[in-house]
């Protein structure tokens, strides 16, 4: 099979049996019907079909390497420039869909995927096989264009000891037995994006290891079914309350639901294992593979699709009720501009600069992806300050559609008329404001923006100590040592 078309993606999805735990439900299966997710796995499945709509298909899709049939850009091992821009404005074309706010679509981890795919070798230095077990799962989810997401840090139980130790070291995942053809895994991990929907678990390393023989079952990175036996997903409460579109335009479409992970002893066959046991391979997983690059790549292409978005936003609303003469009013539309304007040199600067990596892929400088993601998840958290401040009163005169054109349509259309918009039209894009900024929803946005890539404190950390400040050092210090 090739890149899917929504249809192909929500009847597998029909066909999958994933045991999900929903306000006191047990669901097995029915995911796609169900109210929590029916109307987020359709946006999921308007994205597989952008793959075929004649105006994308040649951004999205790219002749697989072994079938030759069109296969997701993502998946795409760029070699050249042009590879790299392909890239990214498939990216941008998903983002855009849904203005950013799906973090989780199939490219973020499908960009994983291609580059640990294109490092069988390092994979390999452990043993053989691993190599061998990276380079045909990636071709499977590649062929079969599957939905992954991942499952990274330990239970949040006790933060002053390290992931390992949770629970005296019996609550984290962690691999409890091993047989002829698998290990078994027990214990959870705190939290997956899209996992009641997606068709692939990914169990990477996160945290740091050290080597010690405590830390053996904790070093691995295998790949299960959604609905492999023993996994359970425990969900968080939708924030899709099935409202119509007018009165929760981001809620009722782009509710990604995050769920805790279980592993009441899964089974996962070796040929699904491509790290076990070797420390060293789960510490350097993203950055000797270039991973991470390419992930931030697609994450830095989808937040500034989200600013372009914030940036629109912003403009209709001051537009609609005339303040954009204020010069405070600027200020605040003058720094989305420049948070906009910053991603956009960053993703360029990490083009022009790309170098091939030892395994022949064209890799965008790290740098200034590094710096983008470390400053957007702050950048992002003035958005909704932003627009709660211009929107003011006007987020709260927000009727519902069955006001709007209710016994109250006359009040609504004079009363709540703006400069430029009829009560209807005002009330439509101050609801999208409202979503954007004061809803449940815009507040899970908000905490996932600045959660995203981990702990903003301890990434600011690892920035520090991974930038190269010697020859600014050296500088001031020549500064000092002059003698005139
Ligand atoms: C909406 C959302 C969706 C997510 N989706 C996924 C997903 O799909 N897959 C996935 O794997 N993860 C996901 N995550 C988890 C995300 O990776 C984590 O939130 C992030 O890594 C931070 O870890 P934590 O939440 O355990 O916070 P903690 O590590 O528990 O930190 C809590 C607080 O304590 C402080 N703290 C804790 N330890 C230290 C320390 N050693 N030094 C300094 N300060 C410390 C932190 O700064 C923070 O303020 C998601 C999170 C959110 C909010």
């Amino acid at each position: 099979m090739a890149a899917r078309t929504g249809k192909e993606f929500l009847d597998r999805l029909s066909g999958s049996r994933p045991t999900v735990h929903i306000q006191g439900e047990t669901l097995v299966g029915g995911i796609q019907d169900h109210p929590a997710f029916r109307n987020v796995v359709r946006s999921y499945a308007e994205l597989y079909d952008l793959q075929h709509a004649p105006e994308h298909r040649d951004v999205l899709t790219h002749p697989s390497p072994t079938s030759g049939e069109p296969v997701g850009t993502a998946f795409l091992t760029p070699r050249t420039p042009q590879d790299l821009v392909k890239r990214r404005e498939a990216f941008k074309v998903w983002a855009d869909h849904s203005m950013g706010m799906l973090g989780r679509t199939g490219d973020y981890m499908n960009s994983s995927l291609m580059s640990l795919a294109s490092a069988a070798d390092w994979f390999a230095q452990s043993d053989p096989a691993f190599g061998e077990n990276i380079r045909r799962y990636v071709e499977k989810v590649r062929e079969e264009d599957l939905l992954c997401t991942h499952t990274l840090i330990p239970p949040q139980v006790n933060r002053a000891v390290a992931g390992t130790q949770q629970g005296g070291g019996k609550l984290a995942a962690r691999i409890v037995k091993e047989d002829d053809n698998g290990v078994v895994i027990r214990g959870a991990r705190m939290l997956a994006t899209i996992a009641p929907f997606a068709d692939e678990m990914l169990v990477f390393p996160s945290t740091v290891l050290r080597g010690t023989p405590e830390d053996k079952p904790y070093s691995y990175a295998f790949a299960v079914p959604n609905d492999a036996k023993g996994l359970r997903y425990i969900a968080r409460e939708p924030l899709d309350y099935d409202r119509p579109r007018h009165d929760h335009p981001l809620g009722s479409r782009f509710d990604e639901s995050d769920a805790v992970v279980v592993f009441d002893d899964v089974h996962v066959p070796y040929e699904r294992c491509f790290v076990l046991g070797d420390a060293e391979l789960c510490n350097g997983f993203y950055t000797r593979t270039s991973a991470t690059a390419h992930m931030t790549h697609q994450v830095v292409t989808r937040t500034a699709a989200k600013t372009e978005y914030i940036l629109g936003l912003v403009s209709l609303l001051t537009e609609a009720i005339a303040i954009e003469q204020f010069q405070h009013v600027q200020e605040d539309v003058a720094e989305v501009i420049s948070t906009l304007e910053t991603l956009r040199a960053f993703l360029r600067a990490a083009e022009a600069d790309a170098e091939v990596n030892e395994y022949g892929v064209l890799t965008p400088a790290w740098v200034p992806l590094n710096t983008a993601r470390n400053l957007y998840p702050k950048l992002y958290q003035r958005f909704p300050q932003i627009l709660r401040k211009l929107g003011a009163s006007g987020l709260m005169a927000t009727p519902t559609e069955a006001d709007v054109f209710g016994p109250a349509a006359g009040d609504i259309h004079s009363y709540l008329q703006s400069a430029t918009l009829s009560g209807e039209e005002r009330v439509k894009l101050f609801r999208l404001v409202w979503d954007t900024c004061v809803s449940a929803f815009s507040s899970r946005q908000a905490l996932y923006e600045y959660y995203f890539f981990g702990d903003p404190v301890r990434m600011a950390g690892a920035y520090v100590n991974s930038y190269d400040r010697e020859p600014y050092r050296a500088k001031v210090q020549a500064f000092l040592d002059r003698a005139s």
